[in-house]
């Protein structure tokens, strides 16, 4: 099940498979892939499969292993993708920027050591 009564959001179709993503890793609750907008040379969105959590209070608040399970997710797509280190975004609300109601994390890096992020 991906969605609970409304509206499924982009990212629960995605889940689904119904709209096309380049997934580059998933858990059994949660899933990654790269952001069709990319605003770094790496940009992983990790969202939770479960989309009943809009933003990152609810979910630290309703389930802080699965936030957990997230962080380390994002620990180990840096590993692999960047240099090592990464910033990892949580936009929470409306003025904030956030535009998908289904919780999410961009990590955001660089696969070299030389380049920064701004
Ligand atoms: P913002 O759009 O301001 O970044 P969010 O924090 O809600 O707000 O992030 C939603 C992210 O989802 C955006 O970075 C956007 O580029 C990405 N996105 C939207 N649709 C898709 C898609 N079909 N595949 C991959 N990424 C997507």
């Amino acid at each position: 099940m991906s969605s609970s009564g409304a509206e499924p959001s982009i990212f629960s179709r995605i889940i689904d498979r119904q709209i096309p993503a380049t997934i580059v890793a998933e858990t059994d609750r949660l899933i990654a892939f790269e952001d069709i907008a990319p605003k770094a040379p790496v940009h992983v969105v990790i969202t939770t499969k479960d989309p009943q959590y809009r933003n990152v209070v609810e979910l630290a608040a309703g389930d802080p292993a699965l936030l957990a399970d997230l962080v380390g997710l994002a620990r180990q797509i840096a590993a692999e993708r960047t240099n090592g280190q990464f910033r990892l975004v949580f936009n929470t609300g409306e003025a904030a920027g956030q535009t998908v109601f289904h919780v999410h994390a961009h990590v955001l890096g660089s696969p070299t050591a030389s380049e920064t992020l701004g």
